[in-house]
C-alpha cells in the first residue's frame, strides 16, 4: 500500500535509448490510480511497444479499481456492500475469486487478515476525524459486524451474502497486489522483455532487468527519514509489498494509529512500523504484509517461514531502526 519502496531503476530517467532494436529501459513516470501512484518500467526493443505496455498496464489497474474499490459508489464491491444483507449479490468471477483468496488468507493467518474489517476501519477513521477514542460500545457494535464466518459465498451462483446487517467488505489490503499481478501480465502479453509494475510502492518485476544490470534493484525506505534508503533489494520474477504505519495513519490527539486494524483487539495494529514481504505473486505479498502487521514480529516471522518462496523484513516500532528478517531474506539484499 505504501510508497515506501523506491524504484531505483526509475530514477535513471524516462528512457535509456540505445541503437534501434537493442533492448532499452523505458519508464512511464507516476500516474494517480487506486488512491495512490502507479509507475511502470519496461525493457523493450522499441519505444512504441513500451508505450503500449504502459497503456495496457494502466488500463488494467483502472479496470480493477472500478470493480473492487469500496470508495467508488458504482463499483461491483460497493453493490455488494449496499445490498448483500438483504439479498445474495452475484458478482464477476474475478471479484468472487479475490474474495475466496481473501478468505483463504483469513484461515492461514488465524483471522489476522480479514476483508470484513470495514466497520472497524470506518469507526477508527471517524474517530480520527473527530479527534476522539472510539467508545467500548462503538467498538462492540462495529466488531459484531466483522468476521469472515459472517460472509456467505455461493460458488454455484458466484454470489455474496452478509449474515449480519451493516457488514462492509474492504479489499484495501489485497486489491493493489492483485492489480500489480494483472498489470505485469498485461506488460508481458504486450511484448516487453522485462518489466516492473509499482502501485503505491508495492511491486512485481519479471524478465530481463534494465540493460547492464543483473537484477531489478529497489530501495527499502527508512521510516524515520523518507529520503534515506535502509537497504537495497536485488529482485527478479518476484513481488514485494510493504505495509507501514509511517505514511498512512490515523491521528487521535498525539497518538498515531495504524490504518490496519487487529480484528482480535479491535484496535489499530501495534508493534511494527514497516513490514515488507517478498513473495512470488503480488497478491500474496500484499495480503501477507497486512497480516504480518497484525500478527506482530514473532508470529509474523513464523508464518512467513512456513510459506514456500516467501520472505519478510520487519522494522519494529521502537526508534532503533533495527531490522528483523526471515532466514532467506538475506539472499535478496543487494550488495
Ligand atoms: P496495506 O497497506 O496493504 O497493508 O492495506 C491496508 C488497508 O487494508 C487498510 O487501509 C484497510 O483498507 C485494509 N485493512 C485494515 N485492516 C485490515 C485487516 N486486518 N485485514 C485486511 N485488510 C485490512
Ligand atoms: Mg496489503
Amino acid at each position: 500500500m505504501l510508497l515506501c519502496l523506491l524504484s531505483l531503476v526509475g530514477l535513471a530517467g524516462l528512457s535509456c535509448r540505445q541503437r534501434d532494436h537493442a533492448p532499452a529501459m523505458h519508464d512511464s513516470g507516476f500516474t494517480e490510480v487506486m488512491g495512490t501512484f502507479a509507475h511502470f518500467v519496461v525493457v523493450t526493443e522499441d519505444e512504441p511497444t513500451a508505450r503500449k505496455c504502459f497503456d495496457t498496464a494502466l488500463q488494467e489497474c483502472i479496470r480493477i479499481d472500478n470493480r473492487m474499490s469500496d470508495y467508488k459508489a458504482d463499483s461491483e464491491l460497493s453493490a455488494v456492500n449496499r445490498s448483500a444483507f438483504e439479498k445474495a449479490v452475484p458478482v464477476s468471477q474475478e471479484l468472487y475469486h479475490l474474495i475466496e483468496t481473501s478468505l483463504d488468507y483469513s484461515k492461514r493467518t488465524e483471522g489476522a487478515f480479514d476483508i470484513t474489517i470495514g466497520p472497524l476501519v470506518d469507526l477508527w477513521r471517524k474517530a480520527g476525524a473527530e479527534q476522539r477514542q472510539p467508545s467500548q460500545e462503538e467498538l462492540n457494535v462495529a466488531r459484531a459486524k466483522v468476521g469472515s464466518d459472517k460472509l456467505i459465498l455461493d460458488p454455484a451462483n458466484h454470489s455474496i451474502r452478509f449474515a449480519v446487517k451493516g457488514m462492509r467488505l474492504d479489499l484495501g489490503g489485497i486489491a493493489k497486489g492483485y492489480a500489480i499481478d494483472r498489470a505485469v501480465q498485461a506488460i508481458k502479453d504486450t511484448g516487453a522483455l522485462g518489466g516492473l509494475a509499482d502501485i503505491g510502492g508495492d511491486l512485481k518485476c519479471f524478465g530481463m532487468p534494465p540493460p547492464g544490470k543483473q537484477y531489478w534493484t529497489i530501495g527499502l525506505q527508512d521510516p524515520q527519514k523518507e529520503e534515506d534508503i535502509l537497504l537495497k533489494l536485488g529482485l527478479n520474477e518476484i513481488a514485494v509489498a510493504t505495509s507501514g504505519d509511517y505514511r498512512r495513519f490515523i491521528l487521535v490527539g498525539p497518538q498515531r494509529h495504524s490504518h490496519i486494524i487487529n480484528p482480535a483487539t479491535r484496535d489499530s495494529a501495534k508493534g511494527l512500523t514497516s513490514v515488507t514481504v517478498i513473495a512470488p505473486s503480488a497478491v500474496d505479498a500484499d495480503a501477507l504484509a497486512t497480516a504480518v502487521t497484525v500478527l506482530g514480529a514473532d508470529k509474523g516471522l513464523h508464518l512467513i517461514e512456513t510459506i514456500p518462496g516467501a520472505e519478510a523484513i520487519l522494522i519494529p516500532s521502537d526508534t532503533s531502526n533495527r531490522l528483523l528478517w526471515t532466514k532467506g531474506a538475506v539472499e535478496y539484499i543487494a550488495k
